[in-house]
């Protein structure tokens, strides 16, 4: 999974990406990144990729000029932009071709008014070989290099956040922990919150006794069916409790049904 950044802000994405499991998973060539810096594609002497905006009001708007070249760039670091073609020696090694061979890499610009994000949307992006996220700052992104440029708009929640390195770093989190190897056994990505929509049980570790509260009888006896039952009794009634939009769509068996009626009872 190769991911391209498109950003001003270059060390928060490389610091924290070069951070715990995502920096290991970096070392090992499992993922690669790459940080583009659109102010390198500034128009004017005073590096500025920002103006105001047409009609008036506050803030300032990202410029296109200088966004559609680093979008550009991303795609030909990809080898999707315009190329050189250096080994036909009847075009003189200077053609410009397209390279019709790679689909077009899919380019996501990081908004709040984007599709949200979910671990379907992170399962969905896991299938992808390269993706290239454009972070917006101040007011936001002038609207025409988002038509030409942006396949996918993706909102971290709604909420407001001053740029879009951040929901970038979550995606690529959620997205590179999907890829085999990234995880260890010990930190496997299955059994998790979302898995057939429901919320991860509660988890316990050593020791035993904290502050008077000890750990439930069930997963201290060994008997597996017993703590497997008890693991989805306890996600249910986490689901039920914080997100009745998810436990809508849980698919309930006969067992899940049979519990969920004792609790009325
Ligand atoms: N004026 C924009 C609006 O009202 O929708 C908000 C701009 S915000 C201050 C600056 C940048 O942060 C955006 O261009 C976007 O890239 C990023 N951003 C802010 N909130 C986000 C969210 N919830 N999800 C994804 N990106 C976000």
């Amino acid at each position: 999974m190769h991911f391209v950044v498109l950003t001003l802000f270059k060390e928060m994405v490389e610091t924290i990406m070069n951070t715990s499991i995502m920096g290991r998973a970096l070392d090992k060539g499992l993922i690669s990144l790459d940080v583009i810096d659109i102010r390198d594609y500034a128009e004017n002497k005073h590096n500025r990729v920002d103006d105001y905006p047409y009609g008036g009001g506050a803030g300032m708007v990202m410029q296109a000029g200088p966004v559609y070249k680093a979008c550009e760039a991303a795609r030909e670091l990809i080898g999707q932009g315009k190329c050189i073609n250096e080994n036909d020696e009847t075009a003189g090694g200077t053609e410009t071709v397209e390279p019709a061979d790679k689909k077009r890499t899919r380019l996501i610009y990081l908004s709040p008014i984007g599709r949200p994000f979910t671990q379907e949307v992170a399962k969905e992006l896991s299938k992808e070989e390269d993706l290239i996220f454009l972070c917006g700052h101040y007011e936001g992104i002038d609207e025409r290099v988002l038509e030409l440029e942006a396949d996918d708009y993706i909102s971290l929640g709604d909420f407001v956040l001053t740029g879009g390195e951040l929901p970038a770093i979550c995606i690529m989190d959620a997205v590179a922990r999907l890829v085999p190897g990234v995880l260890s056994n010990d930190e496997s990505a299955s059994d998790e919150s979302f898995e057939g929509n429901t919320l991860e049980y509660p988890q316990y570790t050593r020791p035993e006794e904290f502050m008077g509260m000890t750990v439930p009888d069930v997963l201290l006896s060994g008997h597996h069916a017993n703590i497997k039952q008890w693991r989805r009794e306890q996600s249910l009634l986490r689901t039920l409790k914080n997100r009745p939009d998810l436990f809508e769509k849980v698919e309930l068996d006969k067992k899940d049904k049979k519990f969920l009626k004792s609790l009325e009872e």
